[in-house]
């Protein structure tokens, strides 16, 4: 299919700080707008922003035929309900229902990770390529399961940020040892920080350091990577995938990521599949893209 007859739809990826729009023909972007989520304000006033985001879209955008809206938290897609974000706080908001009142459009619905990779999947990294395993690296550590093409859409699946690495670290979800513990951007920091004299604020900072030689930073990126790639191990001896797309601030990182983890899976793999590992490449855009998919989804 080419993108030309392709519906127009509109996609909303909502996160913790911004909800970022996307009027869409498939994987290409016609317009794009911004949202802040506003969560000080409380949890109803998060969704009311959502609400106010998607009324405007299909103000502006009229042609368009369906409305995707992704979510992070606990989302229950047969449903439509957003049952859980910690990150923002609501409960049980019934997102399909809220949206198809307000536009009477068709509404496609899903989690924001797993949204993102299924567009890594069709448009991005992971074009080509039937099992894939996206895994954003940021201020957490989700995953995305796609399989034989398809995303893997169970609430619970995926948490790979929670497999036990045996970091010495308490994890914020209330157990020692999570990847989440020691390999996500502020797990960096606050490791290379206890140990260092300077007091950085970026991962990018730490990368630098570790250029010019500084041993505390190469250490400290080391056991973050290593963990990563025992992670990805673990993920590859169970579900094979045939590539691994990684995402997230930390994925910024480029070959400075790719590289060792490259080298901890050939250390680690021997008569398995040997995954490719990648960068994602739909960057900022993959939730709102995922979001069109879900849309375009939509019965006509
Ligand atoms: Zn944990």
């Amino acid at each position: 299919m080419t993108s030309s007859n392709q519906d127009l739809v509109i996609g909303l990826d909502v996160g913790g700080t911004e909800i970022k729009a996307g009027y869409l023909q498939g994987c290409e972007i016609i317009a794009t707008r911004r949202w802040a989520t506003e969560r000080e304000k409380g949890s109803d006033h998060a969704v009311d922003q959502v609400l106010l985001a998607a009324k405007s879209m299909h103000d502006e955008f009229p042609e368009a035929r369906a409305i995707g809206v992704v979510v992070p938290g606990v989302v229950n897609t047969k449903t439509g309900v957003a049952e859980y974000s910690e990150n923002i706080g609501w409960r049980n908001v019934p997102f399909v229902k809220k949206i198809n009142d307000l536009t009477k459009l068709p509404v496609g619905f899903a989690h924001d990770v797993r949204a993102g990779g299924i567009a890594e999947s069709l448009y991005g990294a992971g074009r080509g390529f039937a099992n894939s395993f996206f895994m954003p690296i940021g201020t957490g550590i989700a995953g995305a399961i796609i399989l034989d093409g398809e995303i893997y859409d169970d609430p619970y699946a995926g948490e790979i940020g929670h497999l036990d690495v045996n970091s010495g670290y308490m994890c914020a979800c209330g157990v020692m040892g999570c990847l989440e513990s020691i390999s996500t951007g502020p797990s960096i920091l606050r490791s290379y920080n206890s140990e260092s004299s300077n007091n950085f604020t970026s991962v990018s900072q730490v990368l630098e350091a570790m250029h010019n030689g500084d041993a505390i930073a190469m250490k400290v990126w080391k056991e973050a990577v290593d963990a990563i790639g025992f992670a990805l191990a673990a993920y590859t001896n169970i579900l094979a995938p045939e590539i691994i797309i990684l995402g997230g601030g930390v994925s910024k990182a480029g070959e400075d990521l790719l590289k060792p983890i490259s080298t901890y899976l050939d250390s680690r793999l021997t008569f398995q599949r040997r995954p490719k590992i990648a960068i994602a490449s739909l960057g900022d855009h993959a939730g709102m893209i995922g979001a069109g998919i879900f849309a375009a989804r939509q019965n006509k």
